[in-house]
């Protein structure tokens, strides 16, 4: 269904854009279940690697409908962004995953509710389903997410964690800033006290009579423990390059579209990918994730894709490079692998300057609070899509 290349993200973009105005609109909440989910786009494996950019994409929607009829599908592209904003100015939120997490496989290990949830044999039709759709494909429906969440999390009552955990193993599309913001959002700790509670009636649906939801569903959510809103941390300051010296350009799986629009503003010299897959591999992300992405990456990065850092800080060295440069990894799989790229970098005399795109740049310091407060930022986004001199002005 999902294969790692251009090509394949380009058919589906356009197998799709006939279908991304009211009809989208009209019908996306339905799930009609695995390989026939032809009322949504389905692209979201390669929004994640940026094989597809958000730009392009709505580019290529705006060709096609009016801004009005596809004013829906733009938004769900800027839940997106709003996420990756979100947790850019919160890094600490992910911080606090990653230790409940650890915390929670201990005590989980062998506790029998959480491992048939994870397997699918929980005995509830419709999550079981989706269980085995999710290892099966990688992919699952938007509805489908929400439900399946809310059952984990109200129904079974297994702790939210695990379930990001769970989806991040195996979605194609799996990203810390969408993934582990949806969960607390279904678990009330987005917007506090308010939580996301599936219903049989809505699951029946939705779901075109699929699911009898052979088992009562929580008609109240967990409490949610008091807490105060994660504070927030300014984007980082970025620095440009000097003119002098050579320059290389690091892609990562985070934005392959950094091989378009950094050469647009640099003079780069030579191109290599680095994949973190010692960070996936902690996570326990699934190898079919892994080898999606890697492809992905070797697409763009050709024969020089490293996933060990002395091979690549050899690299560098041998092309004699004095900067590298890099799209701006969100807060995620890289937050780790970064740091110790720079410092090893540096102790070679290179600088590593991570840059963001005007995408970034305009969206991020908008996800201060909900939705609708960042949704404002949308119509200067498509002015400048709209205007292609406009977009050289802000690569
Ligand atoms: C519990 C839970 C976990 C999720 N985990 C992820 C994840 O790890 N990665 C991920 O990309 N999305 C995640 N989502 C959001 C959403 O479910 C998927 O982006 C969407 O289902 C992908 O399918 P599509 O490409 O057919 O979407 P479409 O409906 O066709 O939307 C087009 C694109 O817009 C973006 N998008 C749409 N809805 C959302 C949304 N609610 N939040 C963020 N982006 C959105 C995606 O990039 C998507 O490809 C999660 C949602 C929930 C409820």
């Amino acid at each position: 269904m999902f294969a790692p290349s251009k090509r394949a993200a380009q058919s589906a973009l356009e197998d799709f854009l006939p279908k991304a105005g009211t009809d989208y609109a009209a019908d996306r909440n339905s799930d009609y279940g695995p390989n026939r989910h032809h009322n949504v786009s389905t692209l979201s494996p390669w929004i994640r690697t940026r094989m597809l950019t958000e730009w392009a994409i709505i580019q290529s929607v705006l060709e096609e409908h009016s801004e009005k009829s596809a004013a829906k599908f733009i938004d769900e592209v800027c839940w997106r962004t709003y996420w990756k904003g979100w947790l850019q100015l919160r890094p600490a939120v992910w911080e606090e995953y990653l230790s409940a997490r650890a915390i929670l496989l201990e005590e989980y290990s062998g506790h029998l509710g959480y491992e048939k949830a994870i397997a699918g044999e929980t005995g509830i039709d419709c999550f079981d389903a989706w269980a085995t759709e999710l290892a099966e494909t990688g992919y699952l429906h938007n509805h489908a997410r929400m439900w399946a969440a809310s059952i984990w999390i109200h129904t079974l009552k297994l702790p939210w964690e695990l379930g990001a955990d769970w989806f991040l193993r195996h979605l194609l599309d799996g990203d810390a800033a969408s993934n582990t913001l949806s969960w607390r959002w279904v678990a009330g700790l987005h917007t506090l006290g308010k939580s996301y509670l599936a219903t049989t009636g809505n699951i029946q649906k939705y779901t075109s009579g699929r699911f009898s939801v052979n088992r009562r569903l929580a008609t109240a959510p967990i409490p949610v423990p008091e807490s105060t809103p994660p504070s927030i941390r300014p984007l980082s300051k970025l620095v440009q390059p000097g003119t002098e010296g050579r320059i290389g350009l690091l892609l990562t799986e985070d934005d392959l579209s950094a091989s378009d629009w950094l050469p647009q503003r640099f003079s780069v010299d030579a191109v290599s990918g680095f994949l973190p897959s010692t960070a996936y591999k902690e996570l326990g992300i699934d190898e079919k994730v892994i080898d999606f992405r890697r492809a992905c990456l070797a697409e763009r990065s050709g024969a020089d894709l490293f996933e060990s850092i002395d091979p690549f800080i050899d690299w560098c060295t041998s092309r004699k490079l004095s900067t590298v440069l890099m799209a701006e990894p969100p807060v995620g799989l890289w937050t780790t692998t970064l740091p110790v790229i720079k410092t090893r970098l540096f102790e070679e005399g290179i600088e590593l300057l991570p840059q963001r795109h005007w995408w970034d740049e305009i969206f991020y310091p908008k996800a201060t609070h909900g939705f609708f407060r960042f949704k404002q930022a949308i119509p200067s986004a498509l002015k400048i899509i709209k205007e292609p001199a406009m977009t050289e002005t802000h690569v």
